[in-house]
């Protein structure tokens, strides 16, 4: 199995739109390019709605079904680890084996010296082809990042191991991330882990490093877009490198754990593919289900009772929905407007403030990022939010569809930004 050059990372809470997605990636292969579709569901958003992974390949093998779709599509077993992996052995074949818990964690020493000796040939100023810098790793810089890193590869060892025995050598896409810690992996960082990934026998397609600046969920990157551009053009030459040297399959391509909406990087992406004759997954963060309350506000009287009580009921649970994704998403309590002002929103009000248009000054990130970690509150609500989803399919699908299309596919692969975006 063979991910393309390029593919995009959806995420589907409620199951209910893999088709208004799929749409968007038909749209792009109108345009000529493709743009593979990977339906991405953590463990965490399972546990927290309750559903199982296997509903999430139901949803996409309907979807690919009804539409006709005959390019390849994948169920992506999102942030999984050895204890959780089991439940997505049988549904998924792309496996996101998140061993971010494990950086600094010491391997044994032995291992350490080994890696070290055995990888004497990245001490030194590496030339990389089409990077304008360097990259220099001194011998401190490799014994540092062996001691912070190989513990955490030789887990990811274990993981992939695991899913292979499962599933069969090639069956799956292999992808290791590193994004959910704390501090940022430089190139030189990233380029010694494709060395002990390489050693530890992965077959990644896709790595996730940990860029640098801010990715919250849902709403724009915070950070030095000039910056980001140079480490994620160094990434790109480092893996090119680490292709070329380390056997690594040749179609390895950075994951960019976006957590959806990053506007301001897309251009830098879109530019950066091109340079490198690389591709890149984008992989998004469950910003379908916004959309999901945008059609129901859309679509006005009982949809837009519902999405008024969603947000009353994450306004004061926002404690406990925040608590999981704290360190994703920056909430500024006094920008939340007060449930009772909310009640008396129009349609228009309502989507204004939740659409992530930056032209409209009524757009509310922190309305929309509460929001975004509200889905538990839907899930509770159980078949009354469905049911309504189901009944204006229509509007919330031609919402999941722009959205995906407009915002995310088209300034990424197609290289259009937005109308009117500011630069
Ligand atoms: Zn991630």
């Amino acid at each position: 199995m063979i991910l393309s050059k390029y593919s995009i990372g959806v995420g589907d809470r409620f199951g209910h739109q893999a088709r208004a997605q799929l749409e968007a990636c038909i749209l792009a292969a109108k345009e000529g390019i493709d743009v593979i579709p990977v339906w991405n569901k953590s463990n965490r958003e399972h546990t927290i709605i309750g559903s199982e992974p296997a509903s999430t390949r139901a949803a996409a093998d309907a979807a690919v079904k009804a539409l006709g779709w005959t390019k390849p599509y994948f169920c992506d077993a999102d942030h999984i680890n050895l204890a959780t992996v089991d439940r997505f052995l049988a549904p998924c074949d792309f496996y996101t084996i998140d061993v971010a818990d494990y950086i600094g964690k010491p391997a044994e020493q032995s291992s350490i010296d080994a890696f070290v000796k055995r990888h004497s040939e990245l001490v030194g100023p590496i030339r990389l082809s089409g990077a304008e810098q360097n990259i220099e790793i001194t011998p401190a810089l490799l014994q540092n990042a062996a001691a912070k890193f190989l513990f955490a590869v030789q887990e990811a060892g274990k993981i992939y191991r695991k899913i292979e025995a499962a599933k069969g050598k090639g069956n799956f896409i292999p992808e290791v991330s590193m994004d959910e810690t704390d501090s940022a992996q430089t190139p030189a960082e990233l380029l010694i882990i494709l060395a002990a990934i390489a050693d530890e026998g992965i077959p990644i397609q896709t790595i996730a490093p940990k860029f640098s600046g801010r990715f919250n969920k849902g709403v724009d990157y915070v950070g030095d877009v000039a910056q980001f551009a140079r480490e994620m053009a160094l990434d790109m030459a480092a893996i090119r490198y680490a292709v070329e040297h380390y056997g690594l399959p040749a179609n390895l391509k950075l994951s960019v754990h976006s957590g959806s909406d990053k506007f301001s990087i897309y251009p830098a992406i879109c530019a950066l593919m091109q340079k490198f004759s690389a591709g890149v997954h984008l992989k998004t963060a469950g910003t379908t289900w916004l959309e999901e309350i945008i059609g129901l506000a859309e679509a006005g009287g009982d949809g837009l009772a519902l999405a008024k009580e969603i947000y009353a009921e994450a306004y004061y649970h926002s404690a406990e929905l925040c608590a999981p994704y704290a360190a994703v998403i920056d909430i500024h309590p006094v920008k939340l407007p007060a449930p009772e002002a909310v009640t008396r929103w129009t349609s228009e009000q309502y989507t204004a403030a939740l659409r992530h248009d930056p032209r409209l000054s009524a757009y509310n990130p922190s309305f929309r990022q509460l929001l975004h970690v509200g889905f538990k509150i839907a899930a509770k609500m159980g078949r009354r939010y469905l049911d309504l989803l189901e009944a204006n399919e229509f509007v919330i699908a031609q919402n999941v569809t722009e959205n995906l299309y407009a915002r995310h596919i088209a300034p990424v692969f197609l290289g259009r930004q937005q109308e009117g975006k500011p630069a």
